[in-house]
């Protein structure tokens, strides 16, 4: 049986999600937006060096699919550096493997697993934690998702 979802796996949320060229006044509509499985298609084969076949299974997608992605992402890098424009990295349909906590109080970033959900800082004990796969609208569609793996339709996209 033919697969349904077309959800890519992410391994992780980006530590930063914005970029802005300095010294240049930018609207708001002038974000080239960089989708997250965008985002990971970069990370796999520019930043880790991984071929396309590679790439294509961690994220769970066909090869070609693969490279219709990261040949969209290095567009938008160029678009970037050349244009000077602000890249926002956001949406896309994906559901992250792990998870990335920032603490507020005392800095301290660190992994869990998605499908763990941590309430307090295990350096300082604050509970003012940032949750970044939360920040991207995600989390729980992310642990059912590993939990059902091949069996779940893939959700909408968010707006
Ligand atoms: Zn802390
Ligand atoms: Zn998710």
């Amino acid at each position: 049986m033919p697969r349904k979802t077309i959800n890519r796996q992410v391994k992780e949320p980006p530590l930063f999600d914005i970029f802005k060229p300095r010294g240049v006044a930018v609207q708001k509509n002038e974000f080239i937006i960089m989708n997250l499985d965008e985002f990971e298609a970069i990370r796999l084969a520019d930043y880790l060096g991984l071929d396309h076949k590679e790439s294509s299974l961690e994220m769970e997608i066909s090869r070609s699919t693969f490279s219709r992605l990261i040949t969209r992402a290095r567009k938008k890098l160029a678009r970037l550096i050349i244009e000077g424009k602000q890249l926002k990295i956001d949406g896309g349909q994906v559901h992250f493997r792990q998870n990335i906590y920032e603490c507020h109080s005392c800095g301290h970033k660190f992994k869990m697993s998605i499908q763990e959900e941590v309430k307090t800082c295990p350096s300082c004990g604050s509970r003012n934690l940032f949750d970044l796969a939360g920040g991207f609208g995600h989390g729980r569609c992310c642990s059912n998702h590993s939990q059902h793996r091949g069996k779940g339709r893939g959700r909408g996209k968010r707006s």
